[in-house]
């Protein structure tokens, strides 16, 4: 079995921890590596070693250290296959979804490559007579970056690429649950050259995060997981004179209008739903349908779910795999007795139905739900597996009040072939990402990935431009050159 190492100041290390975690493959249940729970003094090291390397770094031009990036970026394509078989095994969810978010990943190494244009600031000639001010961006120090099991190579590369383009120096606390994806990441990192100290990886857990989130060194905290851990680590960061950037959880609405596409819409809810077997911050927790579509909808979305080929991610035509863990799987199928005590209809039933073959893995199979009180505990909890929800609301404004009651705000879409109620949706939605016709509505690179409310802590978001703020700060210079000085020469 993997004993997964560190990696500090350009060297793997084993760690001293006696505290470890065993690592399943999901559609087994077979360990297949062990992670350490790193030690205070580990994350010092990383720390320190972040610190060593920093202004060395920051004095590097922003068009040379494009330059590692332009390297990594080829290594990543070249090794993408690789990547996508880790992803699936240590995670479970199939091969083309590891192989496309590692390709989403991709594109922020691309977005960071033109630091050099994004990290200009701008300049205002004569504020008063003979006087210039501008403002110039620097990098912050040494940041953090603390990501969650289902998108190991994705999240990490919402952060890492932005973080050292800007000059920073980096230290990566990936979830204990996928630590390989990210020694893979953090192995081909290094074979691009980049100078040691630049990027650090710590394994480990929740007192490793505390450990980074009171460490002095570090100055700016990068967190996407639970809300609950979210809020925590945003309160504890801040209150530790750190910026932070914190991603939390979500319960996605996806309002059916009776003029949408029934067979566009059905595929692409239940890919959004059961993609990923419902692990995804973007995946379609609860579908409404608005007056006529209940009908239409409901049974064309049992169907898609009925007929989703569930089973182990590297096997061919799987559409769903495992979710990640026996605790995970356990605790779903308790939200769905739950939600069934507390009066919800299951109209589909994806519990206990092992998989041929894979008898020891974390298989649920998709799972619908309706009647679900809307005040209950279910209604409520981000479930995080393959259980959708269907409403029916009489009206797109009755939709929308059942959307916005909502305590997160990751992402809302509507289904419709109305421009103007797909327009009154995505302008009065309390939601930072939304679809119109689409049913993940993940932002491209360079765009934020822009969640609200309980969904997100902090002001700037990851990807693209605001990253750049975010690993950044602003230097104001007001510079005075009298003109009679001129005539000296
Ligand atoms: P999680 O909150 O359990 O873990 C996330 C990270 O926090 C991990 O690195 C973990 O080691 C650490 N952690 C866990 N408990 C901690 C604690 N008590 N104190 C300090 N650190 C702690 O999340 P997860 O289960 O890995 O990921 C799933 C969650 O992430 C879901 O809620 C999902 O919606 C959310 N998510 C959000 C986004 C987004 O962009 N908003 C994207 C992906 C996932």
């Amino acid at each position: 079995m993997q004993h997964v190492q560190n990696f500090i100041n350009g060297q793997w290390q084993t760690s001293d921890s006696t505290e470890y975690w065993d690592i399943p493959n999901p559609a087994t249940g077979e360990n297949i590596a062990r992670v350490p729970f790193s030690t205070p003094a580990e994350i010092d090291a990383a720390a320190q070693a972040a610190l060593a390397a920093y202004p060395a770094w920051r004095r590097t031009p922003p068009n040379d250290r494009a330059q590692y990036l332009y390297r990594y970026k080829t290594l990543l394509q070249d090794n993408a296959q690789e990547i996508g078989r880790i992803i699936t095994t240590e995670c479970g969810k199939t091969y083309a979804e590891s192989v496309g978010e590692l390709q989403r990943g991709i594109e922020n190494v691309e977005v960071a490559c033109g630091i050099p244009s994004l990290i200009q600031g701008y300049l205002s000639e004569d504020i008063a007579s003979g006087i210039d001010e501008f403002m110039i961006r620097q990098p912050v120090g040494v940041v953090a970056a603390i990501t969650p099991f289902n998108f190991p190579a994705m999240i990490p590369l919402w952060f890492l690429p932005y973080a050292i383009a800007c000059g920073n120096t980096f230290i990566l606390k990936p979830s204990e649950r996928v630590p390989l994806t990210a020694v893979k990441l953090i192995d081909l990192l290094h074979a691009t050259g980049l100078p040691q100290g630049v990027v650090q990886l710590v394994h480990g857990s929740k007192d490793t995060v505390n450990s980074i989130l009171d460490h002095p060194t570090i100055r700016a905290i990068s967190f996407v997981g639970s809300s609950a851990v979210a809020k925590h680590v945003y309160s504890r960061a801040t209150a530790n004179g750190k910026r932070a950037q914190c991603q939390g959880g979500a319960k996605n609405p996806v309002v059916v209008l009776p003029d949408a596409d029934v067979e566009m819409t059905t595929k692409i809810v239940a890919d959004s739903a059961f993609g990923c077997a419902g692990q995804r911050c973007l995946a379609s927790s609860v579908a409404i349908a608005v007056g006529a579509a209940r009908e239409m909808f409901g049974e064309a979305i049992i169907g898609a779910a009925s007929n989703r080929q569930v089973g182990s991610g590297l096997d061919e035509g799987i559409q769903m795999g495992p979710v990640i863990s026996a605790a995970s799987k356990t605790r779903i199928e308790k939200l769905i007795a739950l939600g069934q005590s507390q009066g919800a209809e299951i109209l589909l039933d994806g519990r206990n139905q092992p998989i041929h073959g894979y008898e020891g893995g974390f298989f649920l199979r998709p799972t619908i739900l309706q009647n679900v009180a809307p005040d209950s505990d279910l209604a409520r909890t981000e479930i995080f597996g393959p259980v959708l929800n269907l409403v029916h609301a009489e009206t797109v404004d009755d939709a929308l009040q059942f959307v916005n009651r909502s305590a997160y705000g990751n992402m809302a879409c509507i289904f419709t072939s109305s421009g103007a109620a797909a327009r009154k949706f995505r302008y009065e939605v309390n939601a930072g990402n939304v679809g119109i016709n689409v049913g993940v509505a993940a932002p491209m690179a360079f765009f934020p990935f822009s969640g609200w409310n309980e969904s997100f802590f902090g002001d700037l978001h990851a990807q693209g431009q605001h990253a750049v703020e975010f690993y950044t700060q602003t230097k104001v210079v007001v510079e005075r050159w009298p003109r009679e000085w001129s005539r000296k020469f």
